[in-house]
């Protein structure tokens, strides 16, 4: 036997590996069987090439447990190494680059520990993480020279022995005595849950234990169905050639779905649709990417892609790597291109990054289009699902707006789809106003908004639905992107006063009678947050009604979602409250005599305004019922 020291440089690193990389022990695992992948790998490719003549045999990897000793195997197939190889790769190689992972890492942020960690670095010897002690056993595939097995061993002091051993079988075994602290990982259900995480889609077969399985006996009972036996199997843990391995023309639909549920096994909704990426040039990236139905809550629905980097499991934070708005989307991104150990805010400026997300980017929107173009009924069909996703994207993403007008559509109350453009061509006749400006009207929420939508619609006007989660954020994009443009909630003025800025019909109340008017209602809104305005409607329109100025509206909705400007949040909601100085009830109010009958007049007509507005609420409520109930019975 050969003892020797490996020569640490800086110092002793093997506590360091302890301490420092506490959070992250577990992937160890990964990197153990990542290396034996590439063992196996490359053997695989020695034989291709011809400068590998033997039996490749079964290159199953193997994960053993065994709790009584307290060690856990990762045993493969692969190449093996030589005396020599293990004293450069493991002694030598290996342990620098570890070295130098951990200097890299002590000075890091957690995020960045975090990405670093996802790449892999640390390599062989994070196995001292959880482990006492480690043994390697192998064999290389040489045949001549000095080519016997080898046995290393190392207990995370700087001192390892080395000696040759009998192994028949070629390739490496790694053996770990789990330390105390590391319990857990002589768990079966823990290997099992880092396996599942990790190497779900590793090329090569991983087996971790047994699995029972039922299987045909080749007799049948006495009603003739076949008879099952239970019998165990080696449990495999990995589809070695995951969909996005495949070439698109091999793969059904129910091939994407059935993918689509094996990636997301809790996830019981079918993707709407998908896209198969394959690149290689300039950069390599393959990957499916799937179209969910977009909820309400959009949180929930992020960081659902997983990025593999030759099917090895790196990370389910695809955030700075795509844009925002595509973390929406579900699926897989597979790529030896993206430098994952690096910083994050590196990632973002990193030039091939820019490309792989360009590159998303431009074929997802080929998609939308595509779908658009060809099966503009699917289209509408998938919209109201897809419609937050798209939003999203053309709020944050310019390029991708100008990509996105030729198929964006709104919906109007009718349930009627338009373009851009088609929109643009129904409501210009009627609703342009007289500086040529264009007004789009839009409810968001047509319950709430009823008498208004009415209203318009009396008018001849449309009114689209804007009721989704992005919709007052996106209004004001489109508000920018939009030239002669304004948008206005049915409920924000007198639209009618927003499309013919002159009057049609002169006031039925001189400003002198408005004046007097005016005090009454304003004793009855006093503490509110109310303004009373005058404006001569129709007298088929209610005699008061209560309105939202727009831009206040607008930025206190924004506010509740976050965008900023919190102040808003906190103001109190303002309105106006309409009298319609051509209706005769109005004119009945103002010639009352009797105080006490014109403020009571008053205050039934603004209650009845509030609850079209649903704003009565409480006491208010309540007595406006009793009122009338009286009023019944008189
Ligand atoms: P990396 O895998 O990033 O090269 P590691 O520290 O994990 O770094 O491994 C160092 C080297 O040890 C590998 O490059 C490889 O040459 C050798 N090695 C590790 N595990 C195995 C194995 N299972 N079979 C053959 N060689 C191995």
């Amino acid at each position: 036997m050969q003892k020797g020291t490996i020569n640490v440089q800086t110092e002793n690193i093997f506590p360091i590996i302890k301490k420092f990389l506490y959070s992250d022990h577990e992937i160890f695992l990964r990197e153990l069987i990542s290396n034996a992948v590439d063992a196996t790998q490359k053997l695989k490719t020695l034989a291709s090439m011809g400068k590998f003549k033997g039996e490749l045999g079964d290159l199953t990897i193997k994960v053993e447990l065994d709790k009584k000793k307290g060690t856990l195997k990762v045993i493969d197939r692969g190449i093996g190494m030589t005396a020599d190889e293990v004293d450069k790769y493991i002694n030598q190689i290996a342990l620098s680059s570890a070295e130098e992972f951990v200097k890299k890492y002590k000075g890091k942020s957690e995020e960045d520990k975090n990405a670093l960690i996802g790449h892999f670095g640390l390599g062989f010897y994070s196995a001292f993480m959880v482990s006492d002690k480690v043994e390697i056993l192998t064999k290389t595939y040489k045949k001549g020279g000095a080519t016997k097995a080898v046995r290393w061993e190392c207990d995370g002091s700087p001192n390892y022995t080395i000696e040759e051993i009998d192994k028949k079988e070629r390739g490496t075994e790694i053996v770990l005595h789990i330390s105390d602290d590391s319990k857990e990982f002589l768990e079966e259900y823990k290997i099992l849950e880092l396996l599942k995480k990790y190497s779900k889609f590793l090329p090569v077969p991983i087996q971790f234990g047994f699995e029972d399985v039922q299987e045909k006996t080749g007799k049948k009972d006495k009603d003739g169905n076949d008879e099952y036996k239970t019998v165990k199997k080696p449990r495999i843990i990995n589809n070695t050639v995951p969909a996005w391995t495949k070439k698109p023309s091999e793969l059904k639909d129910e091939d994407y779905k059935a993918f689509y549920h094996e990636l997301y096994p809790l996830n019981f909704e079918d993707p709407l649709f998908w896209i198969h990426l394959n690149v290689d040039y300039p950069f390599k990236l393959t990957g499916i990417l799937y179209f969910p139905k977009v909820k309400k809550n959009i949180e929930v629905q992020r960081d659902k892609i997983q990025l593999y980097s030759n099917q090895v499991f790196v990370t389910d934070s695809v955030e700075g790597i795509v844009p925002d708005f595509l973390t929406l989307l579900h699926g897989v991104l597979d790529s030896p291109d993206i430098p994952l150990n690096v910083s994050r805010s590196f990632l973002q400026s990193d030039s091939n990054v820019k490309k792989i997300s360009n590159h998303i980017m431009k074929k997802v929107s080929d998609k939308l289009e595509e779908i658009f173009k060809n099966n503009r009924e699917d289209f509408e069909k998938k919209w109201d699902d897809i419609k937050v996703f798209i939003q999203y994207g053309m709020i944050s993403e310019p390029k991708f707006y100008e990509r996105a007008e030729k198929f964006y559509l709104f919906k109007n109350i009718e349930g009627k789809y338009f373009t851009f453009e088609e929109y643009k061509k129904h409501i210009e006749k009627l609703q342009t106003d007289k500086d040529k400006k264009l007004v789009y009207l839009y409810t968001t929420n047509a319950d709430e908004q009823h008498a208004y939508i009415e209203a318009a619609k009396e008018k001849g006007y449309d009114v689209l639905e804007m009721d989704g989660v992005l919709d007052n954020h996106f209004v004001n994009t489109l508000e920018q992107k939009f030239e002669n443009s304004t948008f206005a909630r049915v409920d924000a003025d007198i639209i009618d006063k927003i499309i013919n800025k002159e009057d049609k019909q002169p006031s039925k109340l001189s400003e002198k009678e408005q004046e007097k008017l005016k005090p009454v209602f304003e004793k009855i809104v006093g503490s509110e947050h109310y303004t009373v305005i005058f404006e001569n409607l129709s007298e088929k329109d209610m005699p008061v009604l209560i309105t939202q100025p727009e831009f206040m509206r607008r930025m206190k909705d924004m506010s509740k979602l976050g965008g900023g400007m919190d102040y808003m949040g906190t103001m109190p909601d303002a309105y106006n409250l309409v009298v319609n100085t051509n209706h005769p009830v109005i004119s009945d109010i103002l010639n009352e005599k009797d105080e006490e009958k014109q403020q009571s007049l008053a205050k039934e007509v603004t209650d009845l305004a509030k609850l079209s507005q649903n704003l009565l609420k409480g006491q208010e409520l309540t007595d406006f019922i009793k009122r009338s109930v009286e009023l019944i019975g008189k």
